[in-house]
């Protein structure tokens, strides 16, 4: 499958540590990061583009929901709000007829733990009556380089099983980046797709506002499923999931408040409180180093080198730019060693413009200034402007975790060594 639709959520998974590194790995002038929404949230920018869904509302405790669904006055859904699919087949979507069953409802949803997320909040919203489920979603086709239309009229909860099954039953339309969806290219996918004749205008109508949303909002995904056919006629999203490009959020004030702080990593949060430009990966050896291009060939070095040693991998990404100030190596070291599957620290350094003696002498205050809180070794390897000076620094200083090797290589080795004999 070319990205990430249906209901296995690729987009929302982990992958194996190959693929994580890979598609995590910054590069020197943007970090691939990504906002996941919450269905209640999809919603919400859906309606602000006109994209037909039903009203709804969030709730955190059963008597919340209760609540909710005494306002509504009718049969409601309750339905998990985790950021992973296959919520229906989980039991984290249940109709419920009075208020009464809301809260019994409710109360067995929250804390349910769905593919490892557990259930903080259930949305609340009036139940439709189906008559079809479709699914459609747009994304970015990064293998193809390009957009993609998909879009089925077998939608409902399991659209990979129809990508591997019936392959014919859900049309792939590319779609240009700079003609974009006008309501031509909404027909052409309608079409492909062979949605019946009696929806075909209005869901071209709502692929036209999709398209709106996933281009005024910068998004990577953008799916509905299902998008259903109610008994009358109507055509509504009834489930909604968004992928937001944190590259573009310059452009979002608003976007900020989507961010969940709470399901953020602590430590990359940490991390871009103090304007570190740091990615947790699942390795063991830490790494510092100045400037995007030696970080990222250091994760390679060190991922060669672990291959020797226990199969060890580089555990984060900290490019700590080029003013290596000792506050600055305080900061990185501090969020390095307390990620707590760091084994040893590799700290890789070029001087320029700040010459090694300066980011000597900052490792030297770094380390004082953690004191008792730094208890991993490091091994430091410095190159460039003021070598010699950096080096006497560090074996003046003589602390007893720091083990400095003169070439990148070795000191991957070292510090991959070290890591495998803490595993
Ligand atoms: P997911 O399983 O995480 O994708 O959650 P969905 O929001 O897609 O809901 C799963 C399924 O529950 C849908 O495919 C519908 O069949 C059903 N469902 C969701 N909302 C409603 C509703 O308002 N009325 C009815 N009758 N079924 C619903
Ligand atoms: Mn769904």
């Amino acid at each position: 499958m070319p990205g990430t639709c249906g209901h296995q959520a690729p987009a929302w998974s982990a992958g194996p540590i190959e693929d994580r590194t890979r598609t995590r790995r910054p590069t020197p002038t943007s970090q691939e990061t990504r906002v996941d929404l919450y269905e209640y949230q999809a919603k919400d920018l859906f309606a602000a583009h006109d994209v037909p869904v039903l009203p709804g509302d969030v709730a955190s405790t059963p008597a919340e929901a209760k609540a909710i669904a005494e306002r509504f006055g009718q049969t409601v859904v309750v339905k998990a709000q985790v950021k992973t699919g296959g919520r229906g087949k989980a039991g984290g979507v249940k109709l419920a007829e009075t208020p009464a069953e809301t809260e019994v409802k409710a109360d067995a949803i929250l804390g349910l733990d769905i593919k490892g997320h557990v259930v903080h909040r259930v949305l609340v919203t009036p139940a439709s009556d189906i008559a079809e489920e479709y699914y459609f979603s747009f994304l970015l086709d990064r293998a193809n380089r390009t957009f993609l239309a998909m879009a089925s009229v077998e939608g409902g909860m399991d659209i990979e099983e129809v990508a591997a099954t019936k392959p014919e039953a859900l049309a792939k339309v590319p779609v240009d980046a700079v003609k974009g969806v006008d309501r031509a290219k909404a027909d052409e996918i309608v079409a492909a797709a062979r949605f019946p004749a009696e929806v075909a205008d209005q869901v071209a109508d709502v692929i036209v506002k999709l398209w709106e949303t996933f281009v005024s909002e910068d998004a990577t995904l953008v799916e509905v499923n299902p998008l259903v056919r109610d008994p009358e006629g109507k055509i509504v999203a009834l489930d909604g999931k968004v992928t937001l490009d944190e590259n573009a959020s310059f452009r979002h004030p608003a976007h900020e408040a989507l961010v969940d702080k709470q399901a953020e990593d602590p430590l990359e949060a940490k991390a871009k409180e103090k304007g570190l430009n740091y990615v947790k990966l699942d390795g063991q050896v830490g790494i510092i180093g100045n400037g995007a291009g030696l970080v990222m060939s250091t994760l390679d070095v060190v991922a060669y080198a672990g291959e020797k040693h226990k199969g060890v991998k580089p555990a984060n990404f900290l490019d700590i730019g080029g003013g290596a100030s000792a506050e600055v190596m305080a900061n990185g070291l501090d969020i390095i060693l307390h990620d707590p599957d760091v084994r040893s620290v590799f700290v890789n350094v070029f001087g320029g413009i700040t010459s090694c003696d300066a980011v000597a002498n900052g490792i030297v205050a770094a380390l004082g200034i953690l004191g008792d809180q730094a208890t991993k070794p490091l091994v430091v390897r410095l190159d460039g402007n003021n070598v010699e000076e950096g080096r006497r620094i560090l074996a003046d200083a003589a602390h007893p975790l720091v083990t400095v090797v003169d070439t990148m290589d070795n000191a991957a080795d070292k510090a991959a060594e070290l890591a495998a004999a803490g595993v």
